[in-house]
C-alpha cells in the first residue's frame, strides 16, 4: 500500500483536467504515444463531439515505482454527483486551474468539497503555455489562498506542452498519503462500488475501491444490500482499457465483471463483500458508508411513440442507470400517449445529456412532456382530484425521502409532488418550487450586466463579496424552474464570458406560479403544457404561439395555436398550410385528370387528418423545448 497513490483531478469546465490527464498517460507509457488521441478518457460519443466530460474515468499507471490511480471527472455543476462519488475513492485531488482564466466558480465548490473528504490538495496552475505570466502570478496567489497553503507550493503546468507534468507526478508521491489500513470489527473483504457500466457480454461491470481484504479472479462475492452473488469472472485494472488481473488489492482500484444481467441489482455505492451477511446487523457491519441518494430536481416523461416498445425502453433507462446513478424514473401513465416513465435529471444539461443518449445508444423514438421542475402543490378542498394520482410529500420511500430534503426537511402535509405539468391543478390552495442558491465569479467590470439579469430572472436575495481586487463574488437565490431556462447561456453571453456559475439546490419556497396549455388545432398538445409563474403568463404565452408558429412542423391544413391559462385563450397565432406543389397546370391542362386525382386525395386526407386529431400524437422535437426555455 506504501507504492499506492490514488488521487482526482477536478476543475472548472474546459480548464484542462482531460488534457492533462492525457500528458499524465504519455509521459507514465500507458498509452502508446501512436495510439494518443486528444481527451482519451474522454471515451463516449457524446464526450467527443462535445468536448466534455460527462463520465468519471478510473485509470491505472505506473510511475517511478508506484502506482497511481487517477480519476478524471466532469466539471459542469451538474454533474457534481460524479465528482462526489470519486471522492471517496481517493486520498487526494489536483485542484487545476485554468490561468488565463483564474479561480472560477467551479473551483471554489470543487476545492470546497475535497476539502470536507478530507483529501490532500495540490493546487495546478495550468496552460502557462498561453496564460501572460501576471495572469499565472495572479492565478497562483488567489489558488494559494484558497487552498491555504504557501505559493510555492503550487505548482504550474501546461496540458498541451507537458511542460511541468512530471513535477506534478512527483508531489502527488511526495505530498498524497498512501492509503491507510481501515480497522473493522468483523473481518470481510469490502469492495466500494464507486461508478458501473453495462456490457452485453460481462453483465454490470462494476468500478471498485477496496477497504478491506482483496479480490480475486474467479471468486464468489455478494453485494450487501440486494445479496445478489457475483462470480468475478473477470477483474482487473484500467489502463485505460480493461485489464485482466489475477487480485485487487487493499487500498486499489479496478473493476469487477459481475455478470449480473438484470441492472437494478447493483447499485452505486453498494459494498462487495467476500462473506453474504446472514443478519441485519452484519449486513451493517459489512457495508461501507455509501453515497448520498443524488436529488433530482428536473422532471420529463418519455411516452414510447409505438407502445410494443415500453419494455424495451425500460431496459434502456435501467442500463442507463447503471452507467449514470443519478438518473431516476419511475412508471407514468398518460390517457393520450399511454405507458412511459417519469425521468429526473440534476440539471438542464444532464436531462439534455440523457436525452441524447437514449437517441443515440438505443435509438427508441419518444414523446416527451416539457421539463419542469417538481412542485409541491396543495389542492384545494373542494376540488375533485379523483382522476390525478399523486404521491404526497410527506416522504415514505427512502428516494422520495432524498427529495423532501431537498427541500430543507419534510413538508407540510397536504402537499403533493406534481412533477409532470400536466398534473397541475387549477386554482391550487399553495404551492412550493425549489430553490437554488448561485454562486457567481465575475470581473468587476461586468458586475452590472449580471445584476440587471434580475429583469429577465426571479434573482432575490443578492450578496457580493470582493475576492480579489478584480473578482467578485456574487450570491443570489434563483428558482430552479429560472435556472434551467437558459440562465447559464445569458450570464455567458453578458459578462462576454468571464461570468462564472455554480449551484446548489436549498430548499423550496412558496411560488406564485400557474398552469399554461397550448392548443393545436383546438386540442391540447400534452408535451406543451407548462408551469410559469402567474406575472409572466401572458408575455410568456405570446411568445409560445410566436416561436411554436415558426418552429411546429406544417400540417396540410392551417391550424391556429392558442395559449390557454385558467380556461381562457391568452394568446393565438395561425400557422399556414403546407402545401404539395401540384404542378403547374398548363396551357392545354396537359396532365390534367392526373392532378385533379392528387388534389381530391390530398383533400381527402386533410379531412382525416382533422378528425383524428393529428396534433395530439406529434412529437416535439427537443429543440423545441429549448427555444420555448429560453428568456
Ligand atoms: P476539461 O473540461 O477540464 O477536461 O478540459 P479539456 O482537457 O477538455 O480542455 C479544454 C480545452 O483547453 C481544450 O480545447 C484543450 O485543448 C485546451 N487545453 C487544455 N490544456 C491546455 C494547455 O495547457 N494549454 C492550452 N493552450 N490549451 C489547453
Ligand atoms: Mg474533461
Amino acid at each position: 500500500m506504501e507504492k499506492l497513490r490514488n488521487i482526482l483531478i477536478c476543475a472548472h469546465i474546459d480548464h484542462g483536467k482531460s488534457t492533462l490527464a492525457d500528458r499524465m498517460l504519455e509521459l507514465t507509457h500507458t498509452v502508446e504515444s501512436r495510439k494518443m488521441k486528444a481527451q482519451y478518457l474522454d471515451s463516449m460519443e457524446l464526450e467527443r463531439e462535445r468536448g466534455i466530460t460527462i463520465k468519471m474515468t478510473p485509470v491505472r499507471m505506473d510511475y517511478k515505482g508506484h502506482t497511481l490511480n487517477l480519476i478524471d471527472t466532469p466539471g459542469h455543476s451538474d454533474f457534481s454527483y460524479e465528482v462526489s462519488r470519486a471522492l471517496q475513492a481517493v486520498e487526494g485531488a489536483i485542484v487545476l486551474v485554468d490561468a488565463s482564466q483564474g479561480i472560477q466558480a467551479q473551483t471554489l465548490s470543487n476545492f470546497e468539497s475535497a476539502r470536507k473528504a478530507g483529501l490532500k490538495i495540490i493546487g495546478v496552475a495550468n496552460k502557462i503555455d498561453m496564460a501572460t505570466s501576471e495572469q499565472i502570478d495572479d492565478t497562483i496567489l488567489d489558488l494559494s489562498e484558497l487552498i491555504g497553503c504557501d505559493p510555492d507550493e503550487i505548482l504550474k503546468c501546461s496540458g498541451k506542452t507537458g511542460e511541468g507534468v512530471i513535477e506534478i507526478l512527483d508531489q502527488v508521491i511526495e505530498r498524497v498519503p498512501a492509503p491507510k489500513e481501515v480497522r473493522f470489527d468483523l473481518e470481510a473483504g469490502r469492495a466500494l462500488i464507486f461508478d458501473s457500466q453495462y456490457d452485453e457480454h460481462r453483465g454490470v461491470i462494476a468500478f471498485i475501491r477496496v477497504f478491506s481484504g482483496e479480490f480475486n479472479l474467479n471468486g464468489d462475492y455478494y453485494l450487501a444490500t440486494t445479496d445478489a452473488a457475483i462470480k468475478a469472472k473477470d477483474l482487473g485494472y484500467l489502463r485505460p482499457e480493461f485489464s485482466t488481473d489475477q487480485t485487487i488489492k487493499n487500498g486499489e482500484i479496478g473493476y469487477i465483471a459481475t455478470g449480473i444481467k438484470d441492472p437494478d441489482l447493483l447499485n452505486i455505492g453498494d459494498t462487495i463483500s467476500d462473506i453474504r451477511p446472514t443478519s441485519e446487523s452484519e449486513r451493517k457491519q459489512i457495508s461501507l458508508p455509501g453515497y448520498q441518494q443524488s436529488r433530482p430536481v428536473v422532471f420529463v416523461t418519455f411516452y414510447p411513440e409505438h407502445s410494443e416498445d415500453y419494455d424495451e425502453f425500460k431496459r434502456a433507462l435501467a442500463k442507463l442507470r447503471l452507467s449514470d446513478s443519478a438518473l431516476f424514473f419511475e412508471p407514468d401513465m398518460s390517457e393520450v400517449l399511454g405507458r412511459g416513465f417519469k425521468g429526473g435529471f440534476l440539471g438542464r444539461l444532464h436531462y439534455e445529456i440523457t436525452v441524447e443518449r437514449l437517441t443515440r445508444e438505443f435509438d427508441i423514438p419518444v414523446i416527451s412532456s416539457f421539463p419542469s421542475v417538481a412542485y409541491q402543490v396543495k389542492f384545494d378542498p373542494k376540488m375533485k382530484t379523483e382522476n390525478i394520482e399523486l404521491e404526497p410529500v410527506s416522504p415514505s420511500h427512502p428516494s422520495r425521502q432524498s427529495e423532501a430534503e431537498a427541500g430543507g426537511g419534510p413538508a407540510e402535509d397536504g402537499y403533493f409532488w406534481v412533477k409532470n405539468p400536466r398534473d397541475f391543478p387549477e386554482n391550487p390552495a399553495a404551492v412550493k418550487e425549489p430553490i437554488s442558491r448561485i454562486e457567481i465569479l465575475t470581473p468587476i467590470e461586468y458586475m452590472g450586466p449580471i445584476l440587471a439579469l434580475k429583469e429577465l430572472y426571479r434573482i432575490s436575495d443578492i450578496e457580493t463579496k470582493n475576492l480579489s481586487a478584480k473578482k467578485i463574488l456574487i450570491s443570489a437565490k434563483l428558482p430552479v424552474a429560472d435556472l434551467i431556462s437558459d440562465f447559464d447561456d445569458k450570464l455567458k453571453s453578458v459578462s462576454q464570458g468571464y461570468g462564472s456559475l455554480s449551484y446548489e439546490i436549498i430548499g423550496y419556497e412558496t411560488a406564485r406560479v400557474d398552469k399554461m396549455e397550448i392548443l393545436v388545432a383546438e386540442s391540447v398538445m400534452p408535451g406543451l403544457t407548462r408551469i410559469l409563474p402567474k406575472s409572466e403568463m401572458e408575455a410568456e404565452a405570446r411568445k409560445a404561439v410566436q416561436k411554436l408558429k415558426e418552429l411546429l412542423p406544417k400540417q396540410q391544413f392551417s391550424q391556429a395555436i392558442q395559449a390557454r391559462f385558467q380556461g381562457r385563450i391568452i394568446a393565438r397565432e395561425t400557422q399556414s398550410a403546407f402545401r404539395k406543389e401540384l404542378g403547374n397546370f398548363g396551357k392545354n391542362g396537359g396532365d390534367r385528370t392526373r392532378k385533379m386525382k392528387l388534389w381530391k386525395k390530398q383533400q381527402r386526407g386533410k379531412e382525416r387528418l382533422k378528425e383524428r386529431g393529428v396534433s395530439l400524437t406529434v412529437s416535439i422535437p427537443q429543440s423545441v423545448f429549448k427555444e420555448l426555455l429560453k428568456k
